[in-house]
């Protein structure tokens, strides 16, 4: 088995709604450090698990500089970024977002 990792900086807004009626969460900005994991048992006809530059794009095409409110249809939580970008990312088993370096979501395939 063929294991690669890549990591994308992106930087986006989010507003994350809760079942608070009482908390409202204003519309902010964060740098997002997100870790990509793909693995295969065979190599493509390049030799590769998958372009590390097919996982940048699809990251960086989708989210970058982005309102995540806009342009995802779910609310964006750490956790449901994570998801969303393992269903993007062919080979993807694992992705890790870090909203900052103390909150940070991992999402796992298996
Ligand atoms: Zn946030």
């Amino acid at each position: 088995m063929y294991y690669i990792s890549k990591t994308i900086e992106i930087s986006a807004a989010h507003c994350v709604k809760t079942a608070d009626e009482h908390f409202s969460e204003p519309l902010h900005g964060h740098n997002w450090k997100v870790t990509v994991f793909c693995r295969s048992a065979q190599l493509n006809e390049d030799g590769m698990v998958v372009d590390f530059r097919i996982i940048k794009d699809k990251v960086k095409n989708a989210l970058d500089h982005k309102n995540l409110n806009e342009v995802l249809p779910f609310n964006p939580t750490t956790e449901n970024l994570a998801r969303w970008i393992a269903g993007q990312v062919p080979h993807c088993y694992k992705v890790r977002v870090e909203e900052t370096s103390n909150n940070v979501a991992e999402y796992c395939i298996d």
